[in-house]
């Protein structure tokens, strides 16, 4: 395994040389063999017609031993065998044999045919030499007369011999190139797969997370461009990791030190990380890897968990667990399926909550009746006393009247504050209560100047909802436009789309700046203190309205210009 890389790389070099070498050695010597024929040929053929115009002058000065002479001598300066044979096939002259000892040549194809005219060439066994030869013929003329044939011949053992040697020569020269191409093979494999072996080992070391490692540099080329590029991916993963985990310690620090119950769940609902808080509240140590509702059992934390992850929106509710209460947030995280569930203990503030409300309504039970005996009595003291005690008294009543409308609102506002209370709903007929509402505004409204209206689309679907509330609404809209308008008309409006009711109310009044509109609804918020003061206003009329609204599923918008006009829109869920 270690030497994989190199013995593949080894192994396929080799091959490659030996599959040339043996390549080499067969086939090459073919190629060769047909080329040194052909060169021969091409030989012969020049010699044919060199000798070709000496051997018909020869033939036709008919001196057969001069002939002969020449013959022999051309055979033995050109290594060729050299015979000239009559048209009858005869043989005149051979640089080999006596002719007189040489059959009748007639009948061998390439003199039957240099007889016949035509040159030839033919590889085939001599019977005379009884060996292997190449024969070239050419016919030779006088004229157009053919008087004879010139054959010129090869020894093909010779040329057989020849190659026997050129072969063992080349297996040779193959074999030492071979070897020489298998050392080189060796090294550059050894090369290559040395490096390999290096960057193999150094990467699985930066695997098992040893970022420490490094690879030399004494590469050359693109491996010690490698080399670097490797180094430096190292480095950078040091740092990298380095840097995760500072930041993993700083979270851990942060968690810890958060007080509130903190817990990341996967998606099927399993605690991926918790921190002191939530453990504290969960009451158990490791909680890692547990499903939440294991260890919380609340089926309203499992209900708001659920909820937040089908809508895939963060949703805060209030979870009773055990005696504490609890304020839980859930809060999907954008890139995966993962949410974060986060529990504030706020029992001691309800408790502090309900200490305050429970004080404020003793307190304003309390001061009905004191307050509602002055009234009383100052009613009672009225008719006797003089002129100027009479300012007096009506100063203690006007005061003591909004003391009593402070009161009201107070005990109002807690009742709907009070979680507990449900609204008794029943269809109410909006139209019905607001044109009977509208009747009390008549008087007040007429004593200013000004007109009152209510203007309704036909068919209004009646309303789910309490009407004691509905009607406190729609007095406390109507009586703050005739307070907070001078001239003009006040009216207002109903109408509906089929799903949600919208009530109206719209005057020509003193309006109110943009800066104030955020803080119209906060308890005793009022814009001008002495005008409201005047008017008999406790700061409470909007925040009530607020809380029907709310205890409604409503909504409320104000729209507002200084010197021009307030319009209130409240709109009510129809069921
Ligand atoms: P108040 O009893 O003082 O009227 P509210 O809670 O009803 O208290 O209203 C808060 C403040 O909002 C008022 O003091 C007043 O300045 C402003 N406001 C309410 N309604 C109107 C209106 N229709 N036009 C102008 N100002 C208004």
């Amino acid at each position: 395994m270690k030497h994989s890389i190199f013995l593949r790389i080894f192994i396929g070099y080799a091959v490659v040389v030996l599959f040339l070498g043996a390549i080499v050695t067969l086939v090459a010597p073919g190629p060769m063999k047909r080329h040194y024929i052909q060169e021969q040929e091409t030989h012969l053929e020049h010699l044919g017609a060199l000798l070709e115009g000496p051997v018909v002058a020869s033939l036709a000065g008919s001196d057969a031993q001069a002939l002969e002479d020449y013959i022999r001598e051309i055979g033995r300066k050109t290594s060729a065998r050299v015979t000239v044979i009559r048209p009858d096939g005869t043989v005149l002259a051979d640089s080999e044999k006596e002719p007189l000892d040489m059959e009748n040549h007639l009948y061998r194809p390439e003199i039957f045919a240099a007889l016949r005219g035509e040159k030839q060439m033919s590889v085939r066994f001599s019977s005379t030499l009884k060996r292997d030869m190449m024969y070239m013929s050419f016919p030779l003329r006088s004229g157009d007369r053919v008087v004879g044939a010139l054959r010129l011949s090869l020894f093909m053992t010779d040329l057989d011999r020849l190659f026997g040697r050129l072969r063992s020569d080349l297996f040779q020269i193959v074999g030492l190139v071979t070897l020489l191409a298998l050392g080189a093979a060796f090294f550059f494999a050894r090369s290559i797969s040395k490096p390999l072996r290096e960057f193999i080992d150094a990467s699985a070391q930066v695997a098992a997370g040893d970022f420490g490692t490094k690879v030399s540099l004494r590469q050359q080329g693109e491996f010690k461009k490698y080399a670097l590029s490797f180094n430096a991916m190292t480095d950078d993963l040091r740092a990298m990791f380095q840097q995760i985990r500072l930041q993993t310690e700083e979270l851990n620090s942060i968690l810890a030190s958060i007080q509130d119950g903190l817990c990341v769940l996967d998606a099927d609902g399993r605690i991926l990380l918790s921190n002191d808080g939530f453990r504290r509240i969960a009451g158990a140590g490791a909680v890692e890897g547990k499903y939440y509702w294991e260890v919380i059992r609340s089926s309203k934390l499992a209900e708001v968990i659920k909820g937040s992850r089908g809508s895939r929106r963060a949703v805060s509710e209030e979870v009773g667990l055990g005696d504490r209460v609890f304020s839980s947030s859930i809060t999907p995280l954008s890139s995966d399926d993962r949410s974060v569930v986060m529990l504030r203990d706020i029992t001691e503030f309800r408790r502090l909550e309900k200490i305050k409300k429970d004080f404020v309504v003793n307190v304003s039970h309390e001061l009905k009746t004191p307050l509602a005996a002055i009234r009383g009595f100052v009613e009672t003291m009225e008719p006797s006393a003089g002129p100027e005690n009479r300012g007096y008294l009506e100063i203690v009543k006007r005061n003591t009247d909004r003391l009593i409308a402070i009161v009201d609102d107070l005990l109002v506002l807690s009742k709907l504050e009070d979680r507990g209370v449900t609204i008794n709903k029943e269809q109410v007929d909006v139209h019905a209560l607001a044109a009977s509402i509208v009747k009390l505004f008549e008087k007040p409204s007429a004593d200013k100047g000004l007109a009152v209206a209510v203007e309704a689309g036909s068919e209004l679907p009646p309303v789910n909802a309490d009407p004691y509330e509905i009607e406190r609404l729609l007095i406390n809209l109507l009586d703050n436009a005739v307070k907070y308008t001078d001239k003009g008309r006040i009216v207002l409006r109903l109408a509906s789309d089929g799903k949600t009711l919208t009530i109206e109310v719209s005057d020509t009044g003193i309006g109110i700046e943009a800066d104030d509109l955020p803080h119209i609804y906060e308890r005793f918020y009022v814009v001008d203190k002495s005008r409201s003061k005047k008017l008999g206003g406790t700061g409470l009329g909007l925040s009530i309205v607020k809380h029907i609204v709310q205890a409604h599923q409503g909504t409320i918008s104000v729209k507002s210009r200084p010197g021009e006009g307030t319009t209130f829109t409240v709109s009510l869920p129809v069921s």
